[in-house]
């Protein structure tokens, strides 16, 4: 395939990737002569969820050069520490996933290291307290992060909630006013040059035919472009992840609104809780295996506070993803692309990280065979290590019923299993490639779920690393103490 150069950039959808991508082009080819277009249906319309992020959200601010303030106030956003899993260590069981490490080492041994062997020789107090970024959360306060060298338990890092429709249409101002243009309508066919396989062009049930260079595929779960035209196949990871279906529901705000996202362990699943500034979103993932659509909407709305503001919504699923997210001259980016369950806010994050793989690997504005295939090679292995890491919460559960016990049971990949051996014999935890969840986040788990690690070595003085300990937990609450409540500081911004 020789190089094919780029002048006319088509986006079908405009759900969240599709606007994310349309913004992001226009920033970056704000200098250039290349046209970007989007197409989108309100007929069609969007699937509504994904509020919750994780930190890289900050690299795309920052690359489209936005204002956060501006940001927040326009999407209803609160700030995010991490993630509670309340129940899935076992019933009553909370911990927390922080945005952040824990402690600093001492005598240049792992701090999570020391804390272990300290427990093990009597240190009474948990990990957590040598979490800046937890003990904030499970305070109800927020700060900005400060990165100062000179005060490293202090570094922890954040991302938001934001209204999913708010975001898009913040988006959508910012790329118009960059000259991207938007065509309302419904996409009823696809033409493929008969010789390249490459997509010529777009037909709309207006008539209007529209061709372009290079066919961004962000029309969700029906991948109508990359699936249903190019026909890349997907490939199917419910042997692993079992849960198919999601009913997600809009609350009223009843209390403040805590400045993380909340995973509760239920049933056959799990219950997220995202708190905006001015309403709850909600939501029970499952598997219909394991519990019928009737019982997951009564165990869900058992299980809330505050009144409705929709009706739920069903959503089905298929955990997976593309076997290549670029195709020719198509590329998914978002649910065409792949879907993981959202229990660590991973899909926003994914569809960042492709737009990046595109324009990065877009060299010099053309497709290039090489190119796109080094692509999708950092695509799956991102795709498979976030995937480990979603299967681990369920591996570690703690729980009792049927769904608990069939997935602690379950066959894991090999990379995972070797994480978990590395672990439990000498408390490391070995990254590979293009991992999305660095060191600190699988110790979170790890302790989080009572994995205890074996061999490591026995403090030589206790009593001076206790003291220095009791040091840094005294540092770390005097940091809590100053910071305002989650809602103060939101106010700060609104002002
Ligand atoms: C239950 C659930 C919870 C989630 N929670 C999170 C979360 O907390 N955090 C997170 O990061 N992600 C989350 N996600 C994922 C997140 O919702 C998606 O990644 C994100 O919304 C992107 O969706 P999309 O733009 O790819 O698809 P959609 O929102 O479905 O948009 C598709 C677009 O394509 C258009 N379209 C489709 N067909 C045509 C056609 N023929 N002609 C014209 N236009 C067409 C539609 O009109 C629409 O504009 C969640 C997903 C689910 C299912």
């Amino acid at each position: 395939m020789a190089s094919r150069p780029i002048k006319k950039i088509l986006v079908v959808g405009g759900g969240t990737a599709g606007w994310m991508t349309a913004a992001y082009m226009a920033r970056w080819l704000e200098n250039t002569d290349i046209q970007v277009t989007l197409v989108e249906s309100e007929q069609i319309g969007t699937i509504g969820v994904g509020e919750a992020t994780v930190p890289g959200i900050h690299q795309f601010i920052k690359d489209l050069d936005i204002n956060e303030p501006e940001f927040i106030t326009a999407t209803n956003a609160t700030f995010k520490l991490g993630i509670e899993f309340a129940d899935w260590a076992g019933q009553g069981k909370h911990f927390f996933h922080p945005f952040a490490g824990y402690g600093v080492p001492i005598e240049a041994r792992p701090f999570h290291k020391t804390w272990w062997s300290a427990r093990q020789q009597g240190y009474p107090e948990g990990l957590e307290k040598f979490c800046l970024c937890t003990q904030l959360a499970r305070s109800g306060k927020f700060a900005q992060p400060s990165f100062d060298p000179e005060s490293r338990l202090a570094w922890y890092n954040y991302a938001y909630h934001f209204d999913a429709s708010l975001f898009a249409k913040f988006l959508r101002g910012y790329a118009e006013k960059r000259k991207v243009t938007r065509i309302e309508g419904k996409v009823n066919h696809v033409q493929l040059d008969a010789t390249s396989g490459f997509i010529q062009s777009i037909s709309m049930e207006s008539g209007l035919v529209i061709e372009s260079d290079l066919f961004v595929d962000c029309t969700g779960i029906p991948a109508l472009l990359i699936s249903k035209t190019m026909g890349v196949g997907y490939e199917d990871w419910t042997k692993w992840l079992l849960c198919d279906s999601a009913l997600a529901v809009q609350t009223k705000s009843v209390v403040e609104p805590d400045p993380f996202t909340r995973s509760s362990a239920r049933t056959a699943g799990w219950q997220w809780h995202i708190p905006l500034q001015h309403r709850v979103g909600n939501g029970y993932v499952y598997s219909s295996q394991f519990i019928s659509p009737e019982q997951a909407h009564r165990e869900l709305l058992g299980n809330l506070r505050g009144e409705l503001t929709t009706e739920p919504k069903l959503i089905r699923f298929i955990t997976g993803m593309r076997r290549d997210f670029w195709y020719k001259n198509c590329v998914a980016i978002g649910l065409s692309s792949g879907f993981l369950e959202p229990l660590e806010s991973t899909s926003i994050s994914l569809i960042q990280t492709g737009i990046a793989k595109m324009a990065g690997f877009l060299v010099d504005f053309e497709i290039n065979e090489k190119h796109v295939a080094e692509a999708n090679r950092l695509n799956r292995l991102e795709y498979e290590r976030i995937r480990d890491f979603i299967i681990l919460h369920y591996k570690l559960n703690g729980r009792s019923n049927p769904f608990w016990q069939h997935v602690r049971g379950m066959e894991i990949p090999e990379s995972l299993e070797e994480k978990m051996a590395m672990f439990s014999a000498s408390g490391d935890v070995k990254l590979q490639e293009n991992e999305s969840f660095k060191e600190d986040s699988w110790i979170s788990m790890f302790y989080g779920f009572g994995v205890e690690p074996r061999g490591l070595e026995p403090l030589a003085d206790a009593e001076k690393t206790f003291i220095i300990m009791n040091k840094m937990q005294a540092a770390i609450q005097k940091g809590g103490d100053y910071a305002n409540s989650h809602v103060e500081f939101l106010k700060t911004i609104s002002d």
